[in-house]
């Protein structure tokens, strides 16, 4: 490819409205153009770092048995009525109608049309294993598109499904799928972690994430490092805390005027905030509810929905919390509020003893509330956010807390979506049986996105070579001189003959636009032709990553630049 005619629009501004440093450089590097919020055109750059994402993606998958397919972005509602997400799956789902009226939606996800797909032509045991996966555009109309890629609303991604005969056959599917992933991240050259993950209302403990850490990611993930243990924050258990047991006191109401935060109620009253309950207030389709956690503890909401099998949950505002709770805000306890709402404990709290708390009156609190005695939760239950420095779950090191972008998730499903389906096969005993299923996911642009979250300097981007969109550029410093053009057409044509993917700055420009230029795509290696090296008969190859500068011999070039390649 020639630079003069590379489709390749690069910026020197870096647009306003781009707030991460991929979604930035993507722009200016001529790889991505906005249509609509959360939708691309990707141009050749991109696509080409797309295409090697994806292969790559390609490769493991096959190597694991998986079975390359494609499925359609239109899907009937039908089949999502099957299953009953029709109606639950919300607004994120994007719905239209055909000319006849009949209700489609852009496929959010292919759980409903593989498995419908499977029902009508796998029958027996013989024929599972089978793994199936598509690479393949998916339309989630997310509330917040954001971050250029990394959350779109047309993005790509690789969806892989496994059927299997039973829980063990699940079992090694899945951790063929977690080994491929991380070949999959490794060979794109990233730092990631894979971790537990929430499982949401499925259950189980058949869920990871495979997190590339970065401080623009969306997600908190936790980690020990004695032990390796590593989940998103979302799911991290935590153990009950012991406290000190002393004699019970007497429950007493005292007046805490305008003391609304907990900072404010420990001060008036004179404890330290771990000392006392807190409670808030959510609203959720179960109705309200008072979730109550140690003062300086924060509620871990993911954990607190699922344990209510609730479809969603809110913070609740001040209509709520008055007419439904017959409380007042910021006096919020479980003593004396209404019968309606479930009040939910962590379990830390019911081990508190003479600790204060709102007494749902303006202006009012409770000390000496020892939980078990004056109130009775009607849920105790693991509903706290870890923190970084608390204990870790599995051998009480302290965890630390990381922002990770979400890449890639796995996910057991088992027979969720094939008994509703009534997806059968026959076992070896003529015995009928819904297959079980495992569902696993890779963002592409965002793999992508995260690559240069990464992997960037003040220039720009600094591809890994494997996704790099191309590994060479030579840049003849005045492309008007014969002996520079002669020599860079003759290296052109025989680095690209070699294998190594090769572009030629060929345009009349300063020296210094393309050097900038190619800084910032990010080609691997530049090899630059300049009047003064070449009068010795050397040109220059510069090293993206390091800034190394090698001369080297325009006789013995390709090996010299073969070699710098295979070190990168
Ligand atoms: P998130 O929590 O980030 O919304 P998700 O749990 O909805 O992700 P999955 O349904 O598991 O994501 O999708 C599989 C993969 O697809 C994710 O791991 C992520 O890499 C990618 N992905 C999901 N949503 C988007 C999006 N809006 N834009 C780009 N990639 C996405
Ligand atoms: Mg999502």
């Amino acid at each position: 490819m020639r630079v003069s005619h590379l489709y390749a629009p690069t910026l020197r501004e870096t647009p306003a409205d781009a707030e991460v440093v991929s979604h930035q450089l993507m722009l200016r590097a001529g790889m991505i153009r906005k249509v609509a919020p959360g939708i691309y055109n990707y141009l050749p750059l991109a696509w080409r770092v797309l295409r090697k994402v994806s292969q790559i993606i390609r490769e493991e998958m096959d190597a694991k048995g998986g079975q390359e397919l494609m499925m359609p972005i239109a899907q009937p509602a039908e089949l999502w009525q099957e299953t009953g997400r029709w109606d639950v799956y919300g607004d994120e789902m994007f719905r239209l109608k055909d000319r006849h009226g009949r209700d489609f939606c852009l496929g959010p996800t292919h759980e409903e049309m593989i498995t419908t797909l499977v029902r009508q032509d796998v029958r027996s045991y013989r024929q599972l294993p089978i793994m199936l996966y598509q690479i393949q555009d998916k339309f989630r109309d997310e509330i917040r598109p954001r971050f250029g890629l990394m959350r779109g609303r047309e993005f790509i991604m690789k969806d892989l499904y496994s059927f299997d005969r039973d829980d063990e056959g699940l079992n090694k599917s899945y951790w063929d799928m977690h080994d491929a992933y991380s070949r999959i991240f490794t060979r794109c050259g990233l730092t990631y972690r894979a971790v537990e993950a929430d499982s949401g209302a499925i259950g189980g403990s058949g869920s990871h994430e495979f997190m590339v850490l970065a401080n623009s990611g969306e997600d908190d993930v936790c980690f020990c490092d004695e032990c390796n243990y590593g989940a998103n924050t979302e799911r991290a258990e935590m153990h009950p805390i012991e406290a000190t047991k002393e004699p019970m006191k007497e429950l007493e109401i005292v007046n805490t005027p305008n003391c609304k935060t907990m900072e404010e109620v420990a001060e008036f009253l004179g404890f330290k905030p771990e000392h006392a309950i807190k409670a808030l207030a959510f609203y959720s389709d179960k109705g309200p509810i008072l979730a109550l956690v140690r003062g300086d503890h924060e509620v871990n909401e993911i954990k607190l929905k699922n344990k209510l099998d609730c479809l969603f949950l809110n913070m609740a505002d001040a209509t709520v919390i008055n007419d439904l709770m017959g409380s007042a805000g910021g006096y919020l306890g479980p003593i004396g509020i209404s019968k309606e709402t479930i009040v939910v404990a962590d379990n830390t709290v019911m081990n508190m003893c003479n600790t204060e708390c709102g007494a749902n009156k303006l202006d009012h609190h409770y000390i000496n509330v020892n939980p078990g005695r004056d109130f009775k939760p009607n849920i105790v239950a693991d509903i706290r956010l870890i923190r970084k420095g608390d204990p870790c779950p599995r051998c009480g090191a302290p965890v630390d807390i990381k922002r990770g972008i979400e890449v890639g998730h796995i996910f057991k499903l088992q027979t969720k979506y094939s008994a509703k389906l009534n997806t059968i096969f026959v076992d070896e005993n003529g015995e009928e049986k819904p297959m079980v299923m495992g569902c696993y996911g890779i963002g592409v642009g965002r793999t992508m996105a995260a690559s240069i979250e990464q992997n960037n300097d003040k220039d720009g981007i600094i591809w890994p070579v494997a996704i790099a969109p191309y590994h060479v550029i030579i840049v003849p410093v005045s492309i008007a001189d014969e002996a520079q053009r002669t020599i860079a057409e003759k290296m052109y044509k025989e680095l690209n003959a070699a294998g190594l993917e090769t572009v030629l700055d060929d345009r009349d420009d300063r020296a210094g636009v393309k050097f900038k230029d190619a800084d910032l795509i990010g080609y691997p290696l530049r090899i630059t032709i300049g009047p003064k090296a070449l009068k010795e008969n050397k040109v220059e190859c510069r090293v993206r990553k390091t800034g190394e500068v090698h001369l080297i011999d325009v006789d013995t070039y390709l090996s010299d630049v073969q070699a710098l390649f295979k070190q990168l």
